[in-house]
């Protein structure tokens, strides 16, 4: 089976700081899979040399075996991004903005606006369709990005700490809907500090330090390993 992401010793440096540094990790296809890691351990790196945003400086990274830089277009249409920060067109109605988004991605007009109001339903925004995102609130900001992410309907799901300072019922509502995603074949890539999360919703995890992969498990695996000494290494 092609593996959703499959990387080898990737590799990444702005100016003196290696923000990875040999990074190697293999994402089955359909498996939940978190990245856990300090702040700076290059999680959000790797996902932008995924996405394309941020070029590699050496090493490979394939998305369902399509090279991120060769074959970008391909690559880049099997992913739905929810980034950490809210990069949106913040002028137009959000409806408009997945419009947008879907025809950039090819989707013709019709469908994109069937597709525009299905995840806006499904995230719980759609009386908010003709809003403009800088008058959402937080929250619905943060459900917003995941329904930005799944207007393409992605084969890969990556979420960059969807749920950091998010209040509990929408924290719960996210995990619901991106359960349900996987349980449907949606490949997720979710990172987060919280070792709670990734046991509650993971089938497996790898932890990043200093641009570097140094472990691979099943949540479980981790937490008999004393990753709650990680854990509260996070919290801080
Ligand atoms: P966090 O959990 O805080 O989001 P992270 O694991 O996502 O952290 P990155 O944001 O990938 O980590 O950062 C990895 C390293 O690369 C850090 O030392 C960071 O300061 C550095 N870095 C990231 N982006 C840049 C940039 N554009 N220019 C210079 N250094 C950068």
């Amino acid at each position: 089976m092609t593996a959703a992401i499959d990387v080898t010793d990737l590799r990444k440096q702005y100016g003196n700081v290696q923000a990875l540094d040999g990074l190697s990790l293999t994402v089955p296809e359909g498996s939940f899979f978190g990245l856990l890691g300090p702040n700076g351990a290059g999680k959000t790196t790797f996902i932008n040399i995924l996405v394309g945003l941020v070029r590699k400086t050496g090493g490979d990274a394939q998305v369902f075996g399509y090279d991120v830089e060769t074959d970008y277009r391909e690559a880049r249409d099997a992913i739905g991004l929810a980034p950490q920060e809210f990069n949106v067109d913040r002028f137009f109605p959000i409806k408009e903005v997945l419009e947008h988004k879907a025809g950039y991605h090819g989707i013709p007009t019709a469908e994109a606006r069937e597709r525009a109001d299905d995840v806006l339903k499904r995230v719980g925004i759609y009386e908010k369709r003709d809003t403009r995102f800088d008058w959402l609130s937080g929250g619905m900001k943060r459900r917003f990005m995941l329904a930005r992410a799944l207007i393409t309907e992605p084969d890969l799901l990556i979420l960059d700490e969807p749920t950091a300072g998010v209040d509990v019922q929408l924290r719960r509502d996210l995990w619901k809907l991106i359960t349900e995603l996987n349980d449907n074949g949606t490949t997720i890539l979710l990172t987060t500090h919280y070792i709670e999360e990734a046991e509650r919703l993971c089938d497996e995890v790898a932890i990043l330090d200093s641009g570097r992969v140094v472990d691979v498990a099943s949540p479980e695996e981790l937490m008999d390993r004393g990753a709650d000494k990680i854990t509260i290494q996070f919290r801080e």
